[in-house]
């Protein structure tokens, strides 16, 4: 069992891991959501706040290390995962769990994404993809639809979005799930097998932006949703059917009738971390 080193021996609750400063998102924004499925996960695996470390990079969801009450960094744009990275060499028997947007892991900070995943680090990262950077006043990102009408897109967005869980799968991370933020059971089953992987670990949160978006698309997502392991029966150890899983993501915002696909899409179980592979370098030549 990983983390058992570090443990409480206490009863948590998701009291425990919430710092005393209040959320400055806006009422109703769906990373709220997130924020509670993430604190009581932590809490049922009894990791002790002391000995978890929560990186972001900036944006609205990348505040949410503020409101914990665990280690963590707010970094800069796009350079959550390189933080996360260093703190993690340092310390790799603690989880370090990084959170942040769409905008942040997949537009400047995508270079960081791709070598962190194909090196099988291991972290956890959270996307709370909604779909827009919405701190910025509602410019289109790198997962908005073609034809997103953003403040600087008035005439809708001429590019195809990025489907990330696709991109995560090429990119050899070795877990990757996507989840819907107002589905706090499954966000909390996701949250969990993601953390206890071994390796590089990726989890899409298909998020809605209630200040940019409206209310009636969140409910209506909700009712699409198909979980592709309980209901399709789909095995993620099989890659090629993770691909063709991977590859239904997105395709919703074509064709309403389409299904949005959550689960478990892709995992490697046996792949060597890069901390393993650094651990070895050492006990080979530092010890000589
Ligand atoms: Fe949440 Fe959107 Fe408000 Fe940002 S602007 S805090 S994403 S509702």
């Amino acid at each position: 069992m990983r983390f058992e080193h570090i443990k409480s021996d206490l009863e948590l609750s998701k009291k425990d891991y919430r710092s005393n400063r209040k959320p400055t998102w806006c009422s109703g924004c769906t990373n709220f959501g997130v924020l509670e499925a993430l604190t009581n996960v932590l809490a049922e695996l009894r990791i002790d706040p002391a000995y978890a470390n929560i990186v972001s990079g900036i944006g609205c969801s990348s505040r949410l290390p503020f409101w914990m009450n665990t280690f963590g960094f707010h970094t800069l744009h796009g350079r959550a995962i390189p933080v996360a990275i260093g703190s993690r060499l340092a310390r790799p028997d603690i989880p370090v769990i990084v959170t942040a947007g769409d905008g942040d892991l997949f537009a400047i900070g995508v270079g960081h994404f791709v070598h962190a995943a194909r090196k099988n680090i291991d972290l956890t990262v959270i996307c709370m993809d909604n779909r827009t950077f919405a701190m910025t006043k509602n410019q289109a990102s790198p997962t908005s639809k073609k034809g997103y009408k953003g403040s600087l897109t008035p005439y809708g967005k001429l590019s195809i979005p990025l489907n990330v869980v696709e991109f995560a799968i090429a990119c050899e991370a070795s877990f990757v799930a996507q989840t819907f933020t107002s589905d706090i059971n499954h966000m909390k089953d996701m949250f969990s097998q993601a953390i206890m992987h071994r390796g590089f670990s990726f989890v899409n949160v298909i998020s809605h932006c209630l200040t940019y978006h409206k209310i009636e698309k969140l409910k209506k997502d909700k009712e699409r949703l198909i979980d592709i392991n309980k209901e399709l029966g789909h095995d993620p150890t099989d890659k090629i059917a993770a691909l063709s899983k991977a590859a239904m993501s997105l395709k919703y915002d074509q064709d309403e009738k389409l299904k949005i696909p959550i689960g478990v899409i892709w995992r490697k179980d046996d792949a060597i971390s890069f901390e393993e592979e650094v651990a070895k370098l050492k006990e080979k030549y530092i010890k000589k």
